[in-house]
């Protein structure tokens, strides 16, 4: 007789954790969703463009070395710097 009794209460309190343990996990993943939308502030630099090898830029324009129009963005061609309309593309 002893052995029985047991074995029920066994069961009876594996039932009532188990739907505890459903009810108290989820909520609290939404807090950290706001952070993507930081990463915009690196296109916004005036005439602080880097040296790239395949053109120039400058804000107040400079003179084209084959025929001399003031052009904000030149391209290199061999050692000189060009206008779009001298480059040859
Ligand atoms: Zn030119």
């Amino acid at each position: 007789m002893a052995e029985e009794t047991s074995l029920e209460d066994f069961l009876d309190a594996g039932d009532e954790s188990e739907d505890e343990g459903v009810n108290g996990v989820s909520a609290g993943d939404e807090t950290t969703e706001t952070e993507s939308e930081v990463s915009d502030a690196e296109v916004s630099t005036d005439g602080v463009e880097p040296a790239v090898t395949t053109y120039a830029w400058s804000p107040e324009g400079a003179p084209c070395a084959e025929c001399g129009e003031v052009v904000e963005r030149r391209w290199r061609q061999d050692s000189i710097l060009v206008c779009g309309a001298c480059k040859s593309w």
